[in-house]
């Protein structure tokens, strides 16, 4: 039986998992698809409920994990296939060129500065600009960039490109660097690949991609945060300050809710009255929302809440004022037709499963619920089991979870793998 444990996925629960392995004395394979660890957590400013620094928590795991010698980090990393059983998986992983030599580099910027070439930031939401060699945003870990080399000019017919090269004093830049595959045996695995917010094409009756005031919650996220695109300053994406705001939970249809969505547009709302004291946001809410619900423990918050409160029976919609700045809201409420105008508007997300989390369902031949996460076949039991023997779920794999129960799943996956493998004998 082999001893090694396979991690898929360095967000939070990942991160954690890692840890905790290590801590037992088993050595990990972290596998993370990005060039970064942490996740979804390194977009955020703030945790929900407490609101504390998410960087404070998600900055030394990082710092921990990637100084474990227990723990093999790889990134730009994709599994290719996975065969065997509990006690015994053979892993198949491509490791994508950076390009950057990891221990030559200080993440100086200089290559990135010198670079001519600029492409929409997918990590900003596509809000801001970055570079064919870049890192993310500041503060990313490993704080090393890669040359993405669908956009660079080397691989898109100008060979005489070396501007990054030339750029970096300490040679730390490297052409000639290639794709490579590697095998691994491990014992168990656990799934951390996350979630994803709804999709985009959803939300364009909400005059989202049109007006410049509408903002899904991963770009809100994004411009609330101190290393965001505006620096944290809380504008629309036409530099305008609010003088009223608004948010639609649940915008992604009524009935289809979970506490944690609903949950996450109340932190939407810490941001606003944070950033924007002086107004009183309209907080648009599924009416079958139950307030008094013994599953949702942040709903005594939303009672509390300093904002207009409407309870919508029909998904409201969206219409620009004339001069197309303002947006009207209007819904059915049980009381009747209600409406408000606004210079700004969050539409509240849903947690759908990651592309992550789809691929390795199939790939694994896990059986899943009708929203896509893993199934579990004993949650009287374990929270984290799946369908198949040796294979656990972390975080949002197995459904929509908040960051301390994510944390909290990470330790019980750490303990069915070591079940597992002392009753396998190691
Ligand atoms: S590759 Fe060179 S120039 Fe770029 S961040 Fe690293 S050390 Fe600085
Ligand atoms: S080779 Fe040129 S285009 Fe490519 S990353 Fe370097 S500076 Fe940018």
């Amino acid at each position: 039986m082999a001893a090694d444990v396979l991690v898929i996925g360095a967000g939070v629960a990942g991160m954690k998992a890692s840890l905790l392995l290590a801590s037992a004395g088993r050595r990990v394979h972290l596998i993370e698809n990005s060039s970064v660890i942490g996740g979804r957590l390194i977009r955020c400013e703030d945790i929900f409920p407490g609101m504390e620094c998410a960087t404070c928590m998600v900055s030394p795991m990082q710092q921990d994990v990637l100084r474990n010698d227990l723990i093999n980090v790889v990134t730009l990393a994709d599994i290719l296939s996975i065969e065997g059983s509990v006690g015994d998986f053979r892993v198949k992983i491509r490791k994508q060129a950076s390009c950057v030599d990891p221990v030559a580099c200080i993440g100086c910027a200089e290559c990135w500065n010198a670079c001519p070439i600029e492409i929409n930031n997918e990590f900003e939401e596509n809000l801001s600009k970055r570079k064919a060699i870049s890192v993310p945003c500041a503060g990313a870990l490993p704080n090393v960039p890669w040359i993405d080399r669908e956009h660079c000019l080397r691989w898109n017919g100008d060979e005489e490109c070396s501007l990054c090269a030339e750029a970096c004093v300490f040679a730390a830049v490297d052409y000639t660097d290639v794709d490579s595959e590697f095998e691994i045996t491990v014992s168990g695995i656990i799934l951390s690949t996350g979630y994803q917010p709804s999709p985009g094409d959803m939300i364009d009756k909400f005059q989202w991609g049109i007006r410049p005031g509408v903002f899904t919650a991963s770009e809100f996220e994004r411009y609330y945060s101190s290393n965001g695109p505006t620096s944290g300053e809380l504008v629309t994406k036409d530099g305008l300050k609010p003088e009223s705001a608004a948010i639609i939970v649940h915008a992604f249809g009524t009935g289809s809710h979970s506490s944690i969505n609903t949950m996450y547009s109340l932190k939407f709302l810490h941001y606003l009255k944070e950033k924007l004291p002086d107004i009183r946001p309209v907080v648009f809410l599924d009416a079958s929302y139950s307030p008094d619900s013994l599953e949702d423990r942040y709903h005594q918050k939303w009672q509390a809440a300093e904002a207009d409160i409407v309870l919508y029976t029909q998904l409201p919609e969206v219409q620009p004022i004339c001069d197309g700045k303002k947006l009207n809201i209007t819904c059915a409420t049980p009381e009747g037709t209600f409406s408000a105008e606004s210079d700004l508007l969050v539409l509240g997300t849903s947690m759908l499963p990651s592309t992550g989390t789809s691929k390795f369902i199939k790939l694994l031949g896990i059986d899943c619920t009708s929203d896509g996460f893993a199934t579990n076949p004993e949650p009287e039991h374990s929270s984290v089991m799946t369908t198949v023997p040796g294979i656990f779920t972390a975080g949002c794999t197995g459904g929509p979870l908040d960051i301390a129960s994510s944390v909290t799943e990470a330790a019980a996956a750490v303990g069915r793998v070591l079940a597992d493998a002392s009753r396998g004998g190691k």
